[in-house]
C-alpha cells in the first residue's frame, strides 16, 4: 500500500515513512492511493472478532509495510481492558468500545458507542494509544529517536502524554497555557511523574503556545539536530486507527451485512469524522454520515451550502464542548480530494485560496470554484450545529429519561443525531469525552458534579510536575536541548 499527497506533488510513500512525520513535501496530507476493499464475506468473520483482532486486520491492509506478526502484537498491547477501563456501569473494559442504547423512536435507534474509556476519558486515546505503540516499534527498528513538542489546550496534550509515557527513544514537551486549562485537565497532565514527559506551562494564552511551537518548527536546523516531531490530527496512524471503531460500531449494532447505520460525529478538526468516510468508502454499509458542530460552524456551513469559509480567530468562539473550537478543519483537505475526484492540482489550487482568500466554494453558483457539492450525497455527508443552550438541554434531558449522564461535545452529537434520523436505520453517536472532563458544564446542566472513574476521586491533589516559562523562544529552545542531552 503506498500514500499519496492529496496535492499530488509528492512521491508515493509506505505507512512506515509517513508514520513519523507531518505534511507531505508539497504540503498536501496523505491518503492511500486506493482505499483497501471489504468483502461482505469478511465483514461476516470480522463481526464476532474480538476489539484487537479486528483492529489487526483492518490495519494490516494499511500498514502493509510491517511485518503482520509485530502489527499482531502492537494491537494486542494497545487495546487491552486494562488500558480501555474507564467503564461504566453495565459495561465491559473487554468491549473497548461498546455501545448503549440510549432510546428508540420510529422504528430507528438512537445509540451511544463509548470511545472514552481510556487513560484521559476522550476519544482521541482510541488512536493515540495505537501510535505510541507504533511510534516505540519503528524508533526502534531504526535506532532513532523523537522528541514530541506541541501545544494543548486539553484533549490532544493529555491523550499524547499518557500514549508516549514511559516509551523508549520518545520524550514529550507538551506546552500550555498556565492557569487557564479546566483543574481536572491540569492535573491530568501534570501529575505524570514519567521523567519523559516535559509539562510546560507557559505564561500566556493558547495562541501564545502555538506561536512557540511555530517559531521552533520554522528553525529547521533546531529541529533536525533535536529530532522533533509532532503528534497532531493530521498524523495518517491516527486517522487510520481511528476507522477501526466504526467498523465495530456497525457490527455490533447489526446481525446482517445487509443492514445500513448512520454515524454522527462530534466534529471539529474532521478527524474523526474523515476515518468514518474512509470506512464508508471500503465498503463498509454507512448510510449517513453526520458532522455535529457547536457554534463554530465551519463544517455545517460547508455541508449545507458547499461554501468552506474559514474563521478568524475574532470569530471563533470559546464554547462550552472546547475540543470542537477550531476556526479550519484541519483534515478537511482528505475529503475535498476525493469529492474532486482525486485531483490533486484543483486541490492545491483550492487550498491555496484559502491561504489568501480565507476560503472557497464549490455550490456551482456564478463565480464558484466548482459545482462538486451536488454530489455530496453520494459521499452520505450532513451536518447539524449545537450551541451552549442546546448542550445544557440535551444533558439535562437525557440525564431525566435514562439517568445517563453525557458529556458537552456529546451533546452536541446527540443534538444533532436526533434530527437526522432514518426511519428503519440505527443512527450511532459517537461519545467522545466523558463528563468528568467537562466538570463545570455538568454542574450548570444538573446542579450536580459529573460522575468520576475510580482512581480519578482526588487526582486535583496528586503532586504536579512542571516548569513554568515566559514566552520566550530562546529559553524554550535551551531547556529541550538540556533535557534531549543531543
Ligand atoms: C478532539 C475532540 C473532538 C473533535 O474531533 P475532530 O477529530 O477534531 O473532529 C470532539 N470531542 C472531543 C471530546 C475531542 O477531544
Amino acid at each position: 500500500m503506498q500514500y499519496i499527497s492529496t496535492r499530488g506533488a509528492s512521491a508515493p510513500q509506505s505507512f512506515s515513512h509517513i508514520l513519523l512525520g507531518g505534511l507531505a513535501p508539497d504540503g498536501g496530507l496523505y491518503l492511500p492511493a486506493e482505499y483497501p476493499q471489504v468483502t461482505g464475506a469478511e465483514l461476516d468473520v470480522w463481526r464476532t472478532l474480538s476489539y484487537p483482532d479486528l483492529a489487526f486486520e483492518v490495519l494490516k491492509k494499511f500498514a502493509t509495510d510491517i511485518p503482520e506478526a509485530d502489527l499482531h502484537a502492537l494491537v494486542h498491547k494497545t487495546y487491552t481492558a486494562d488500558v480501555y477501563r474507564n467503564v461504566r456501569h453495565g459495561e465491559e473494559a473487554a468491549r473497548i468500545t461498546p455501545l448503549r442504547l440510549v432510546e428508540e423512536k420510529d422504528g430507528s435507534k438512537l445509540m451511544l458507542q463509548a470511545l472514552s474509556n481510556g487513560p484521559t476519558l476522550a476519544f482521541k486515546d482510541m488512536a493515540m494509544q495505537l501510535l505510541g505503540n507504533l511510534f516505540e516499534y519503528t524508533l526502534a527498528k531504526q535506532h532513532a529517536e523523537l522528541n514530541i513538542f506541541g501545544a494543548t489546550s486539553g484533549d490532544t496534550g493529555s491523550a499524547a502524554e499518557y500514549a508516549m509515557r514511559g516509551k523508549k527513544g520518545i520524550r514529550v514537551f507538551m506546552l500550555s497555557p498556565h492557569k487557564k486549562m479546566s483543574a481536572f485537565q491540569t492535573a491530568q497532565m501534570f501529575s505524570l511523574q514519567d521523567p519523559n514527559i516535559f509539562n510546560i506551562a507557559v505564561d500566556g494564552v493558547f495562541d501564545d503556545c502555538q506561536d512557540m511551537v511555530k517559531a521552533v518548527s520554522n528553525d529547521h536546523a533546531f529541529k533536525q539536530q533535536q529530532k522533533i516531531g509532532t503528534v497532531n490530527s493530521i498524523n495518517w496512524a491516527r486517522v487510520v486507527a481511528q476507522v477501526i471503531y466504526y467498523f465495530r460500531g456497525y457490527l455490533s449494532a447489526t446481525t446482517s451485512n445487509e443492514q445500513k447505520v448512520s454515524f454522527t460525529v462530534p466534529s471539529g478538526n474532521f478527524g474523526n469524522i474523515c476515518a468514518g468516510h474512509i470506512a464508508r468508502m471500503m465498503g463498509l454499509p454507512i448510510h449517513q454520515l453526520v458532522a455535529a458542530t457547536n457554534e463554530n460552524d465551519v463544517l455545517d456551513e460547508f455541508f449545507r451550502t458547499g461554501v468552506y469559509r474559514v474563521r478568524k480567530s475574532a470569530e471563533t468562539y470559546h464554547t462550552t464542548s472546547p475540543s470542537m473550537d477550531i476556526s479550519k478543519a484541519s483534515n478537511f483537505e482528505r475529503f475535498v480530494f476525493d469529492l474532486l475526484g482525486r485531483d490533486g492540482a484543483r486541490v492545491r489550487a483550492l487550498f491555496q485560496k484559502v491561504e489568501t482568500h480565507g476560503g472557497f466554494d464549490l455550490s456551482g453558483k456564478p463565480g464558484s470554484d466548482g459545482d462538486e457539492f451536488k454530489n455530496i450525497a453520494q459521499f452520505g455527508f450532513v451536518s447539524g450545529k449545537s450551541t451552549h443552550a442546546d448542550r445544557l438541554a440535551t444533558i439535562r434531558d437525557l440525564h431525566a429519561k435514562y439517568d445517563l449522564m453525557i458529556d458537552t461535545h456529546t451533546a452536541d452529537g446527540v443534538k444533532v443525531a436526533r434530527e437526522h434520523l432514518t426511519p428503519g436505520i440505527t443512527m450511532i453517536v459517537l461519545e467522545t469525552a466523558l463528563p468528568a472532563k467537562f466538570n463545570e458544564t455538568i454542574r450548570e446542566a444538573l446542579g450536580r458534579d459529573a460522575e468520576r472513574p475510580a482512581g480519578f476521586e482526588n487526582i486535583e491533589d496528586l503532586p504536579q510536575r512542571f516548569e513554568v516559562m515566559t514566552k520566550d523562544i530562546e529559553k524554550m529552545k535551551a531547556f529541550i536541548t538540556a533535557h534531549t542531552g543531543l
